[in-house]
């Protein structure tokens, strides 16, 4: 029986992997469309960037959208199942 847990699994990001980074104030980003969100939010964003903007909003949305539909589904079937609990705890004789 050892002391130490065992190490994580942890993984360094490739060093020729190109990190998104802000052209105006260079903070760094995880993806692209982070990274262009953040120029047209808070920079005065270049047409190209205003495009790329647009874009990623629009994905976002899009993203959002169906995180809503998932949301909705899995609330109806809680409540779904919740009745289908309800009536059958409370048609049991006894
Ligand atoms: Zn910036």
């Amino acid at each position: 029986m050892s002391g130490l847990p065992p190490a994580p699994d942890t993984t360094v990001p490739d060093a020729d992997r190109e990190t998104p980074v802000c052209p105006h104030c260079g903070r760094p980003f995880v993806t692209e469309r982070q990274r262009a969100l953040h120029v047209g939010e808070r920079h005065d964003a270049t047409p190209a960037e205003e495009r790329a903007y647009e874009e990623a909003r629009e994905a976002e949305s899009d993203e959002l959208f169906r995180l809503h539909l998932k949301v909705v589904f899995a609330v109806g079937l809680l409540y779904a199942a919740s009745v289908v609990a309800g009536v059958v705890a409370f048609s049991l004789p006894g």
